[in-house]
């Protein structure tokens, strides 16, 4: 038996004036994802527990199995794990941004999205100017990660801001808390003072050049200490594999015991190929007897409040979908979509409403669910789950 889980990142929305009230899910052409749930059984999933973030980290935790109340210490350890970074126990994991800043102010999480050969240049930059602080290691565009081992007595206390919720505020307004400790204190003057550092820096002076979006800052968060995931699946005797193009997915994946394969090294989301990764996610199927395909592109296009690309996202991740259900013909399999949480267009940030899921199996039954969006799933059989519920339904099908 084969097991594919598809997430497509930020897929679910609210309903939206500009599309006659209906969300960018129910509006796309998704055949192949309409199938599964035409096929299939569909619910209502929520991925983030009460009172916690509503990020991918969490969410994917609860897809993957594991409870975020209980296991989720950051995202920065979980990058690290992505990353083939080994943490030490008095290590803290910070995700580390390239971002654009204007006269102190958040103007871009993603510096416009830079490539990852002008990001190492001006990540090893900072590398060499902080050893005494701790390390930064290069990841892909605009997302690193920086390790100190100055914090061990603060690790509970430590406040940090995701840079994508702050755009349009002060810097200053939302530095590291508690101020007065000494080390964060040194590692905000780090973070203020970055922009003298990175602005003249060769790379920034040619993407002036361009007319891009300097990277001219960094920015720290979603810090965490070494985080240690029991390998669930061996429990059901199977292997598998995560493939992704970020390191958090990545990183969930080699921590519950996956092997993990990369798309594209760099991604310029709109180019991105999938022809490629579905040849890629066929190719592994092949291997592995289960197989998590995550697509960050619907959560991209949402953070960016575009409609129409947002729903065109969808549609690229449907292609994939049905690829990977024409490569499973013939074999006995199970195959599910989700998104990890709602991206909805109107908040261009994540929420932490139920999600909604389909799965298909050759040896499942069928309700009478038979489109997948928020509202159709609602009527599914397999009603609300609890986020880590849905692998034990999943795997047991
Ligand atoms: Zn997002």
């Amino acid at each position: 038996m084969k097991h594919v889980i598809v997430i497509g990142d930020g897929m679910a929305d609210y309903p939206l004036e500009e599309i006659n009230g209906k969300t960018p899910l129910q509006v796309a052409e998704k055949p192949n994802m309409d199938w599964i749930a035409s096929r299939g059984e569909s619910g209502l999933l929520r991925t983030v527990p009460k009172g916690m973030q509503a990020s991918s980290d969490v969410a994917i935790m609860s897809i993957l199995g594991y409870n975020p109340t209980k296991f989720h210490t950051g995202r920065g350890p979980i990058e690290a794990a992505g990353m083939g970074i080994e943490l030490e126990e008095d290590e803290m994991a910070f995700r580390c941004n390239l971002i654009s800043q204007k006269e102190g102010v958040m103007r871009d999480y993603s510096a416009g999205h830079i490539t990852t050969e002008e990001a190492e240049k001006l990540i090893e930059t900072m590398d060499k100017k902080y050893r005494d602080l701790g390390n930064f290691y290069v990841g892909t565009e605009y997302r690193h990660l920086f390790v100190t081992k100055h914090l061990n007595d603060e690790i509970n206390n430590i406040q940090t801001r995701p840079p994508h919720d702050m755009i349009n505020e002060r810097l200053k307004d939302n530095i590291i808390e508690p101020k007065d400790h000494k080390y964060v204190q040194a590692l905000n003057e780090m973070i203020l003072k970055s922009t003298n550092i990175l602005s003249n820096h060769p790379v920034n002076l040619r993407r002036k050049k361009e007319t891009k979006r300097p990277a001219n800052g960094v920015w720290i968060w979603g810090q965490g200490k070494k985080t240690t995931l029991e390998p669930k699946f061996d429990e059901y005797g199977i292997s598998g594999a995560v493939i992704s193009e970020v390191p958090l997915v990545k990183g969930l994946g080699v921590l519950a015991g996956l092997n993990k394969f990369e798309t594209y090294q760099d991604t310029k989301f709109s180019n991105l190929n999938y022809e490629e990764k579905a040849k890629l996610g066929l190719a592994k199927i092949k291997d592995y007897d289960f197989l998590i395909i995550h697509d960050e592109l619907p959560d991209e296009k949402s953070h960016a409040g575009d409609i129409e690309k947002k729903i065109d996202a969808i549609e690229k991740v449907d292609y994939l979908v049905g690829k990977i259900i024409q490569g499973l013909r013939g074999k006995k399999f199970t195959i599910s979509i989700l998104p990890d949480h709602p991206t909805p267009i109107e908040v261009k940030n994540h929420t932490a409403e139920p999600v909604p899921f389909s799965i298909y199996s050759t040896e499942g039954r069928r309700d009478k669910v038979e489109e997948f969006d928020e509202y159709s799933a609602r009527r599914g059989s397999m009603g609300k789950l609890k986020g880590n519920e849905f692998i034990n339904k999943f795997l047991s099908l």
